[in-house]
């Protein structure tokens, strides 16, 4: 179990941290951590995450529909926290690469990454020598329904690859978890470095 306000704290330097790298454009995105079995925090909606509060964050029940005032996409959350029990913490943003990558794997419904040394970044990833799939999934605005379609495509998983702690909506942005919200932050960082590394390349070819 952790406190409410250490994961308050953490959370709100995580969001300081991701605006600074333009993750989080025109208040968009939301942060959140587990805080028991049943129970996570998540930022309010529609707030400006540079410059986060106590009091912008609002207290979930993993099992019960999401209060008012907490964002649209709460559903992608919750149903990471439900499916997975070491989830102790998502970070959800809109960078450029994240934005542009995920249009590019939409139709395999994954992007794969190989031969990157960053790729140890992620739990579970011990060796550049292995293709990391990142699944890509189609947005959509019905929520409760994307989080399912989402869940389906995460538990298919190809063989002679390792998932990535994270996945892309087409257009949309990036979700990245794992145990604490300093696991979280480094997913998210490297997968940003990994993502603008293959935008780079398909740039430089001629
Ligand atoms: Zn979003």
């Amino acid at each position: 179990v952790v406190t409410a306000e250490h994961a308050i704290d953490s959370l709100i330097e995580a969001a300081r941290w991701m605006s600074a790298r333009g993750l989080l454009p025109a208040t968009s995105g939301n942060l959140s951590a587990r805080l028991s079995e049943t129970h996570a925090v998540i930022t309010a909606s529609g707030v400006d995450k540079g410059s986060l509060r106590p009091q912008d964050f609002i207290v979930l029940e993993l099992h019960e529909p999401p209060r008012p005032g907490t964002s649209a996409e709460t559903p992608l959350h919750l149903r990471l926290y439900r499916d997975d029990a070491d989830v102790g913490a998502v970070l959800h943003g809109h960078s450029m690469v994240s934005t542009l990558m995920s249009q590019r794997g939409e139709r395999e419904g994954g992007l794969r990454l190989h031969g990157y040394e960053l790729q140890k970044a992620f739990a579970g990833v011990g060796t550049h020598d292995v293709t990391v799939e990142v699944p890509v999934v189609p947005n959509g605005q019905d929520v409760e329904a994307l989080a399912g379609i989402v869940a389906t495509r995460l538990a298919s998983r190809a063989s002679g690859v390792v998932h990535a702690p994270c996945y892309l909506l087409a257009g949309h942005g990036f979700y990245g978890w794992g145990r604490t919200v300093a696991d979280a932050r480094r997913h998210v960082e490297a997968l940003d470095f990994l993502l603008g590394c293959e935008l780079e390349k398909a740039r430089m070819r001629p």
